[in-house]
């Protein structure tokens, strides 16, 4: 029996799911999204293809027989313009599409059907070969987050976030003097098919702005009328 990974994986890592069957492609939406990643699917081969190129990802999850393109005509354009890692879904039987997956440069692939815990075991393990070299503490003044241990502190003091809080201040720190829109932290955080009527990138911001500044005279979170929010100290303008 597999079991679940430690769930360690840094934060704000989205996955594309490319899968034309509803059933399977909600499931899998759903099963990533409650281990803690942001999600998007794609239904069609050409859909795959332009999100997969366009978007910022962390893997894709490629199902072979697409409407449209088949996937593996979307590894071959992918792969023409970015190395991102792709765990290929083929039939079980089918000993040709693995070898030919493999060949088109994916990076693993799963047989249908599968189980759940296994295709997340072996993308954990494709986003942690790829994790290696990438930075995972970030650190402004005093505010440090660390995505690896998924801990965070201003002053030594160590910060109680929920999940959505520590994703938001992990996406603030990363991309620290940016001001970033509401519209691009809703979809950075909490996924593509955000609904933006709701307020609840402000109401997080509030929380956590309350966990991060009230304690401390020079606060980092600013509110950028009308364009969103800034992560900076301000502190020596006032001297
Ligand atoms: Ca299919």
């Amino acid at each position: 029996m597999l079991r679940y990974l430690p769930f360690n994986h840094p934060h704000n890592v989205r996955i594309l799911v490319v899968e034309d069957e509803p059933k399977l492609g909600q499931y899998l939406q759903r099963g990533l999204s409650e281990s803690g990643f942001v999600v998007d699917l794609a239904v069609t081969g050409i859909q795959g293809r332009d999100l997969a190129i366009q978007g910022d990802y962390g893997a894709m999850v490629l199902d072979v027989m697409l409407p449209g393109l088949d996937g593996f005509e979307v590894l071959r354009a992918v792969r023409q313009v970015k190395s991102l890692p792709v765990l290929m879904l083929t039939a079980r039987s089918d000993v040709e599409d693995r070898v030919r997956g493999l060949q088109s440069g994916a990076d693993d692939y799963l047989g249908k059907p599968f189980a759940f815990s296994e295709l997340l075991a072996r993308l954990q393990a494709l986003l942690r070969r790829g994790q290696l070299q990438e930075t995972t503490r970030y650190a402004h003044k005093g505010l440090e987050i660390d995505l690896t241990t998924r801990k965070a502190s201003r002053d030594g003091q160590r910060l109680d976030l929920t999940a959505k809080e520590f994703s938001l201040l992990a996406l603030m720190l990363k991309r620290q003097g940016q001001v970033l829109a509401r519209t691009v932290l809703a979809e950075q955080v909490w996924g593509m098919n955000f609904d933006s009527e709701t307020n609840v990138v402000e109401v997080t911001v509030r929380r956590l702005r309350a966990k991060i500044d009230d304690a401390f005279p020079d606060k980092l979170i600013h509110t950028v009328r009308g364009m969103g929010y800034v992560l900076e100290s301000r502190a020596e303008d006032r001297q």
